[in-house]
């Protein structure tokens, strides 16, 4: 068997609130293989973006083991988690977080640039996942001249240019119209499956359940399958 891409083992996230303390994940345990999409779908407040921030190493869980790759996250120093989560961790969230005055093709590219790709070869991969997402004649557009669900296709190629493990999504359809979430989502999905990466997605919208190898929800802290 290859290596999960995610390993999440007795997770528990506990927030103070007032006086006393909220138990969001009360014990989640959740293994995702590359090439599989897992939904995340519950009531606001259920605690799907406490699950995504542990997943992701945005915050430490009070108590579990998050694996990525067999890389036991919390066992590292700060420089090799940070490592870990910017080599192997794309995220793509709500808003889509492009920056304005580049166009789709330099937003996509900038991570790769930023760890230290060449130019030419991190500009020819954003272009090449743009093709993927349906933009190639988008390339040099700005967000402004972007419709939403385009935008959030160059957010989705943006979080794959580094070739992740896995993708976090949270509810990143969650502000467009049912009809361009379906091709936002589609195109997220083939674009996971075509790169091997896994992917957990947060959403609200069960109708985006067919694109979902499994799909959880956090049910009083505990994860159930769903489908
Ligand atoms: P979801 O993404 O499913 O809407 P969240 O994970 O954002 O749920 O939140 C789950 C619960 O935890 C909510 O009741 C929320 O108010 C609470 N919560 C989230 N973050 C914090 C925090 N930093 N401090 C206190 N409570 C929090
Ligand atoms: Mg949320």
């Amino acid at each position: 068997m290859t290596t999960p891409a995610l390993r999440l083992e007795g997770i528990r996230r506990r927030y103070k609130s007032g006086a006393g303390e909220l138990t969001v994940l009360d014990g989640v345990d959740l293994t995702i293989a590359r090439g599989e999409i897992v939904g995340l779908i519950g009531p606001s407040g259920s605690g799907k973006s406490s699950l995504l921030h542990a997943a992701g190493l945005l915050e430490r869980p009070n108590e579990g083991h998050v694996t990525i790759l067999d890389q036991d996250a919390w066992e590292m120093n700060d420089e090799g988690r940070t490592a870990l989560r910017r080599n192997n961790i794309g995220f793509v969230y709500q808003f889509h977080h492009l920056l304005p005055e580049f166009d789709a093709i330099h937003n996509v590219a900038l991570p790769a640039l930023i760890a230290g790709r060449k130019r030419k070869e991190a500009l020819t991969e954003a272009e090449r996942l743009l093709g993927v997402m349906g933009l190639s004649s988008r390339l040099h557009h700005q967000p402004a001249q972007l419709s939403g669900g385009e935008q959030q296709r160059v957010a989705i190629a943006r979080a794959m240019i580094n070739k992740p493990a896995l993708i976090l999504a949270d509810e990143p359809t969650g502000n467009l119209d049912p009809d361009t979430s379906t091709v936002v989502f589609a195109a997220l999905s083939d674009l996971v499956r075509k790169e091997g990466a896994a992917a957990l997605i947060a959403t609200h919208n069960m109708e985006l359940a067919k694109y979902m190898d499994r799909v959880m929800s956090v049910d009083h802290g505990k994860l159930v399958q769903r489908q």
